[in-house]
């Protein structure tokens, strides 16, 4: 099943030979201590030269997709093009070559970013107060809802054991509200994908500590009713919390904290262009409203002017639900979100989103009527189509569409998720494509509908052009070899 792959760094091992050269010793030889010496010979590794180990690793990077190799439309995930710009910023030897223990007199500069970032990112979402600290999107839903529970705490309120999360929310919402010691209540939702407001009635109640919504949804869709939900969730003492990854969608257009949330995570690495997927450590910074800032992780950053002179510091906060990150956070992507902010400008984040839900309907409405529609209404930033269609009538899976368009050059879309709709097939194209990737998209997902009508097992047995060919899925999951083993 797997293709012939270049010769392992094992292969091209040749005895003797070295990849480093080190200068004449020019000071006194001393012997080297043997309880620290180790059988060299025993861990069997590789000799080679410089040049082999250069085009190893070259070459094991061309076996890999990535957003700089082409469309990459993996649903709930932005993979978005991350601009050069970027990149040249962070490694301005002023952020770049700072150390963390450096006092803070020092690195005026870069505490000034992190405190710009700090409110940038309140003005767009529309809260009071942010912290840079998480390191991702699932950890900022951990800060967020740990200051709800802090909040309830505070006020003596602690009968509120159980968070309310819908079915079309991210897979990492439930899992937040389950690791912060709460019991998960689920809520449906409605034929048109929005949140079952009458079901949500019944089971708020005093014991509510909060509702975690992701919104828009992974179907893709705005909650039409999001005010009404907020409203039921307030009334009855308890707190939203927003799944703010997806806020590619709404950037410019809505501020979540104005329309009903109480605290909200963002995805750096998503909206905000930063690397990920492999490419780059995340974060996940946490906006809040001003009755849940003072539990956010610290350190902040905070300002102060005197004699007309700005001086920046890392500011503690005596309620704080603790630090959650080695350090000041993920600093080298505040650097590029900071960037990225500051070169749009506030038209141009709108923009963003116009073209991401610009392009994700173009995608939904040229190839409805081929695949099927999860939720036939306008989508925001994402699709979800599903191949149900092709399953009962030609037994083509959606797993088989994903893997086909592999041969194309593409990245698969998400698939199987959300699991409410059946053989799921989620694509979020993010606005940095052009009309012209679109449509060779759009013409292959529609040239292998009739691939899967004329000629099922070609779809079946795809891929064929990939370095490793169709793998075991399940044994692949449960006996992953990430490892080279040389000893058998
Ligand atoms: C990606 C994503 C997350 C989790 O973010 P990570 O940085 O991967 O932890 C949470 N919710 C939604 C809707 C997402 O798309």
């Amino acid at each position: 099943m797997i293709a012939p792959l270049e010769p392992l760094i094992y292969d091209i091992s040749r005895t003797g030979r070295i990849g480093f050269s080190l200068p004449e010793l020019d000071v006194p030889e001393t012997a080297f201590p043997a309880e620290l010496e180790r059988d060299i010979d025993r861990l069997g590794l590789p000799e080679v030269s410089e040049l082999d180990v250069v085009r190893h690793f070259t070459h094991l990077s061309r076996l890999n997709h990535a957003i700089d190799i082409g469309f990459y439309p993996l649903g709930s995930c932005t993979m978005k093009y991350n601009p050069k710009l970027n990149e040249d910023v962070a490694r301005m030897p002023g952020f770049n070559w700072i150390h963390p223990l450096q006092p803070e007199a020092t690195i005026q500069g870069a505490l000034r970013v992190q405190y710009e970032l700090q409110n940038l990112l309140a003005e767009i979402a529309g809260f009071d107060a942010v912290t840079l600290q998480p390191a991702a999107g699932a950890q900022g839903e951990l800060v967020g809802v740990l200051t709800i529970r802090a909040y309830h705490q505070a006020r003596g309120d602690v009968k509120r054991t159980k968070i309310i999360v819908p079915d079309a929310a991210h897979g990492t919402n439930p899992a937040t509200a389950a690791m912060c010691g709460y019991q998960v209540v689920t809520v449906k939702s409605d034929k048109r994908g929005n949140v079952d407001l009458e079901q949500l009635a019944k089971l708020v109640g005093p014991d509510t500590a909060g509702l975690m919504l992701t919104n828009p949804n992974t179907l893709g869709l705005f909650d039409e009713h999001l005010l009404e939900v907020a409203d039921i969730v307030h009334k009855a003492g308890g707190l939203m919390y927003g799944d703010g990854a997806n806020f590619n969608a709404i950037l410019g257009i809505v501020k979540p904290g104005e329309v009903g949330f109480d605290v909200m995570h963002i995805n750096l690495h998503k909206t905000f262009s930063t690397p990920h997927g492999g490419g780059g450590p995340g974060s996940g910074p946490v906006c809040a409203k001003a009755h849940l800032a003072p539990y956010l992780p610290t350190p902040l950053v905070d300002k102060e002017t005197k004699n007309g002179q700005d001086r920046f510091f890392f500011r503690e906060l005596p309620d704080t639900v603790g630090k959650v990150r080695s350090f000041w956070g993920n600093f080298g992507m505040h650097v590029r979100a900071y960037t990225y902010i500051r070169v749009h400008g506030a038209k141009g984040l709108r923009e963003i989103s116009e073209n991401a839900v610009l392009n994700a309907n173009y995608i939904m409405n040229k190839l409805r009527g081929t695949y099927d529609l999860a939720y036939d209404r306008t989508c925001m930033h994402e699709c979800v189509l599903s191949g149900k269609k092709q399953k009962q009538k030609y037994g083509v899976r959606t797993l088989d569409i994903a893997k086909r368009l592999l041969d194309f050059g593409y990245h698969s879309p998400t698939i199987y998720f959300p699991l409410i709709v059946e053989e799921a097939i989620m694509i979020e194209p993010t606005e940095t494509e052009s009309k012209t990737t679109l449509d060779q998209f759009i013409d292959t997902m529609l040239q292998i509908a009739r691939e899967a009508e004329e000629d099922p097992d070609l779809v079946k047995n795809a891929p064929y052009t990939t370095p490793v060919l169709r793998l075991d899925e399940a044994t692949a999951a449960r006996k992953p070899q990430i490892r080279f083993r040389c000893f058998g």
